[in-house]
């Protein structure tokens, strides 16, 4: 059998996710924390590690790690947490549930987080995606009629929404969650800068599923996603995880970051300041739309966003170009907050650039 043959024809036409090669460049592209773990914290870590035995398999439940997550995020008493190889393979493990039955609907707001509509379209399932309104709030009319209509199985609400950037209304959030007949799950990838979370509401609604990650909080070259909600959604979960999917090191490490969680509310609260005066200053250039965010990151409409884009480029600075996709991001590009010198950077560059196109 030849490749042509042994794939589906959406995955031939496909092409394989893309990250650009930063080397060199300020990267302001993927919602990284810029700061990197100061250097005695980076010795205990190292020393830390000695404990790990590389010749055995990790724990698959990590009972450990689940206990500081479980302090880390809050998790209300009696909710069940699900591990993950970064939130991602989480959103996978949701929709691998799903395959197989007669049919299926995931439904999320758009634009959103693209890996809801990818994971749903490889696994074969129905995708609907309800268009936000123009302030990227949602359309209560537009989701509860699709709701009614499709009945999804699944609704992914990113709370803050990437890459718009905005927290949507929680009332209207509960209103979906308690008119749906199927699951909610709330990603709240962006909590350290959202100060807003549903976790507490899980005792309230029993379809809510709250996820979160560490990747925004600065571990995001160890994969570490986790899912909250009751025992009885998650012990079934569970079984579609593959056992070993959190290595050894990523324990061990993330347990060791979370014992220093100081320093990551330190760097957090510098990035809040840092976003919420990256906005200021980009709410004053002439011909840039800044949209407020509750995320580490800003997402700007910016006429000729795709030149843009590739000037600031050759001046070093690498943000996300959100035009190709159309729609409500035409011209529309996504910067991810980083050092305090590394926005002035990107503030300087974009200055010239947009002088230089008038
Ligand atoms: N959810 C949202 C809303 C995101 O923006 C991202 C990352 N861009 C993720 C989940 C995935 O995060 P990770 O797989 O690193 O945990």
């Amino acid at each position: 059998m030849r490749p042509e043959d042994f794939f589906r024809p959406d995955i031939l036409a496909a092409s394989a996710y893309h990250v650009p090669d930063a080397t060199g460049f300020i990267k302001l592209d993927a919602m990284e924390n810029p700061y990197d773990w100061p250097p005695e914290m980076v010795e205990a870590w190292l020393d830390h590690l000695r404990r790990a035995h590389p010749n055995r398999y990790p724990d698959p439940q990590a009972p450990a790690l689940k206990q500081a997550l479980r302090r880390h995020a809050q998790v209300p008493e009696g909710m069940e947490i699900l591990l993950g190889n970064g939130s991602d393979e989480i959103i996978q493990i949701l929709l691998m549930a799903l395959v197989g039955r007669n049919h299926a609907t995931v439904l999320a707001p758009q634009p959103t987080f693209v890996m809801y509509q990818e994971i749903a379209r490889w696994l074969n399932l129905d995708f609907v995606g309800v268009p936000l309104q123009a302030d990227f709030g949602l359309d209560r009319a537009a989701m509860l009629e699709a709701i009614a209509r499709h009945r999804p199985e699944i609704i992914f609400l990113a709370y803050p929404n990437n890459p718009t950037g905005n927290l949507f209304d929680a009332a209207l959030m509960e209103e979906i969650i308690r008119r749906t007949p199927g699951l909610v799950v709330v990603d709240e990838a962006y909590a350290p800068f959202a100060q807003a979370t549903f976790m507490d509401r899980l005792e309230t609604f029993d379809n809510l599923l709250v996820m979160r990650t560490l990747s925004k909080l600065g571990l995001a070259g160890l994969r570490l996603g986790f899912l909250t909600g009751r025992p009885e959604w998650l012990r079934h979960f569970d079984k579609l995880r593959l056992p070993y999917n959190i290595n050894i090191l990523t324990q061990l490490s993330a347990e060791f970051a979370l014992d220093h969680a100081e320093v990551f509310e330190r760097q957090t609260a510098a990035i809040r300041a840092e976003r919420d005066r990256l906005f200021q200053a980009l709410s004053l250039l002439p011909g840039v739309q800044a949209f407020p965010s509750a995320a580490n990151f800003i997402l700007l409409q910016v006429p000729g966003a795709g030149k843009v884009f590739e000037a600031l480029k050759r001046r070093g600075i690498l943000v996300k170009n959100l035009s190709p996709a159309g729609g409500p991001l035409s011209d529309c590009l996504r910067v991810t907050v980083g050092t305090p010198e590394e926005n002035q950077a990107f503030l300087d560059a974009l200055r010239t650039v947009l002088l230089r196109q008038i």
